[in-house]
């Protein structure tokens, strides 16, 4: 899928639109989800133009793919997460059901969550 550079997160990172920041560092900033799914909703997205998993894991610089993992964590504790627990998703494409074509990791957590899939 090639980048779309005019979706929402791009224009996040360009500043044209206003996020709820909570963390940002040299390769990575993350903000409230608009619409939460939980008592704590985070996105955290790449700085770089990576339009989903595949070619984030594929095309981006180590440093950025290790960057979004640390965030990740630095983030859970920051938010007092870390000791009870949280899910991160990452959907990727049609099946993933990906709605933003920029890469975002959510972190869902502040309560104990529903199962994540209902059984087949
Ligand atoms: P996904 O379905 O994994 O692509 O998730 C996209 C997420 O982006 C959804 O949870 C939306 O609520 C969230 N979202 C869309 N627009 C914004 C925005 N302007 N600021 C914060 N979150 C947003």
């Amino acid at each position: 899928m090639p980048y779309d550079n005019d979706n929402i997160f791009a224009r996040i990172l360009r500043g044209e639109l206003p996020c709820n920041k909570v963390y940002e560092d040299e390769h990575v900033l993350a903000f409230h989800d608009i619409n939460p799914l939980a008592p704590l909703h985070i996105l955290v997205i790449p700085k770089g133009a990576y339009a989903n998993t595949d070619s984030f894991a594929h095309d981006a610089p180590p440093a950025q793919q290790a960057a979004l993992m640390r965030a990740i964590g630095v983030i859970a504790r920051e938010q007092g997460l870390a000791d009870n627990g949280y899910r991160v998703i990452i959907n990727q494409g049609d099946h993933g059901g990906q709605e933003v074509p920029h890469l975002h990791a959510h972190i869902l957590g502040g309560e104990k969550l529903a199962a994540m899939l209902v059984p087949r």
